[in-house]
């Protein structure tokens, strides 16, 4: 099998322009280079959902696309299967139809292309669109690759020891739930739970106090791994469908009690914010940048390790959480942002948590989630989370509006953001993950 991170192609060239003349706009997230994946139907419609391409400001509808005879060879049965409501079967494929797929959208949808003419009644304003939840999500795992979110938030849990020996070593992770998880536009009440207040020596039930974001990428599994089978480094990437934005909501005063021994629970699993849009791994290719390990620290064990994700395993996604409270939704004004890094600083990469995942023979399924765990940045202004970014709460946000924040009020909406950008190739980006908290429900 073919990596899919081999080389550049010509899907990657910068100098490619599509006949959608927005995706030909400087700073558009949907350039012809990118085309990610989502599902969606018409606003206000009972339409069913259906899988789609972003191009522009359109989306290429997978489904109308496959009436039409523009695809032959192997991407046809990839556009078949990328037309179901759910995009299961199109990641179950493999890379070979994921690239046969990418390359022949790439050159239908280019300036001067033939399929024109098929094609443009095929697209549908993303203005007029609402997603869905792009895949059945049969598990959700939540790793903890950022060994500064892992160190802050220890610090806060544990001053005297605050990253535990294993961390150098092992992806930590956990098993979390997908019943919750929504896609972007995602409104959740408040969570109700148990807190131990400062000082009690008895938990009270209430509404969380401390509501908090988590800025994570999600990893979307495409083909599986039977039960019994690991992945090894080398084959772990050919299961990775795409990536997309993820906002793992955390309720901290029901974590700091209910954590140990076995981990979060109740703290994480009333609501996942995810984007509706998928990048593929290949779209990707552009921005590997070689994955390190600071002076000292223990390198990957060998099942953990090798030269190409030495040389190319990380990613630099350029990373962004905005805030945006009532009261400046209510004067018009935008979202704030409180946090900017890149994906590139996290500790393990997305083939180590694949192959760590299966190392026992874990089975992972298409359209399996996996958490990349906050991905916090090395300066406190990079942090992912309000409980690092207000130093667990003494240290409150000041917003540009003069309000502060230390945690989620109710009202609060979060947006995450992301992108990928550098000389000599061209700029994509994720579109954006945002989610609203609603009062406690009545
Ligand atoms: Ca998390």
């Amino acid at each position: 099998m073919t990596l899919i991170n081999e080389t550049l192609n010509e899907t990657h060239e910068p100098a490619l322009r599509s006949w959608v003349a927005y995706a030909n706009a400087a700073g558009n997230d949907f350039p012809i280079q990118n085309l990610p994946f989502a599902v969606f139907r018409r606003k206000g419609t009972l339409e069913a959902f259906r899988g789609g391409v972003a191009i522009g400001d359109q989306i290429l509808d997978l489904a109308a696309a496959a009436a039409t005879d523009v695809f032959s060879g192997e991407a046809a049965p990839a556009v078949h299967a990328g037309a179901h409501d759910k995009l299961n079967d199109l990641m179950a494929l493999g890379p070979p139809s994921w690239r046969a797929l990418r390359r022949a959208l790439s050159r239908a949808l280019r300036e001067g292309a033939a399929e024109q003419a098929a094609l443009a009644a095929c697209l549908v304003p993303q203005s007029e669109a609402e997603y869905g939840v792009p895949a059945r999500i049969g598990d959700y795992t939540d790793f903890y690759t950022s060994v500064h979110h892992a160190t802050n938030i220890g610090r806060q849990f544990r001053p005297d020891n605050p990253l535990l020996p294993n961390y150098k070593w092992v992806p930590i992770g956990y098993h979390g739930r997908a019943s919750s998880i929504g896609v972007s536009g995602q409104r959740f009440h408040r969570p109700m739970g148990q807190t131990l207040p400062p000082g009690a020596t008895q938990p009270v039930f209430g509404p969380s106090k401390r509501l908090d974001i988590e800025l994570e990428l999600g990893i979307f599994v495409g083909s599986g791994n039977a039960l019994g089978e690991s992945v090894p480094m080398a084959q772990a990437e050919n299961h990775v469908f795409g990536l997309c934005l993820l906002n793992d909501w955390s309720a901290r005063d029901i974590q700091a009690w209910e954590y140990q021994p076995l981990g979060p629970f109740l703290s994480k699993n009333f609501a996942t914010t995810i984007s509706p849009w998928i990048v593929t791994l290949e779209a990707l290719a552009p921005y590997r940048v070689p994955f390190t390990r600071p002076e000292g620290d223990p390198q990957p064990l060998p099942y953990l390790d090798s030269e190409t994700n030495r040389q190319q395993g990380s990613l630099d996604i350029e990373l962004q959480v905005g805030l945006l409270t009532p009261q400046m939704r209510d004067a018009g004004q935008g979202d704030a942002t409180i946090c900017r890094t890149s994906y590139r600083h996290a500790y393990w990469t997305v083939a180590q948590m694949v192959t760590h995942h299966t190392v026992n023979g874990c089975n992972l399924q298409p359209g399996d989630l996996l958490g990349s765990g906050t991905l916090s940045g090395p300066t406190l202004d990079q942090a992912g989370a309000l409980i690092e970014l207000t130093t667990g709460g003494k240290h409150p946000l000041l917003l540009p509006n003069g309000e502060n924040r230390t945690y989620l009020q109710d009202g609060d909406a979060v947006v995450i953001r992301g992108w990928c950008e550098k000389a000599g190739a061209a700029r994509i980006g994720f579109g954006q993950c945002l989610g609203t908290v609603l009062p406690v429900r009545a």
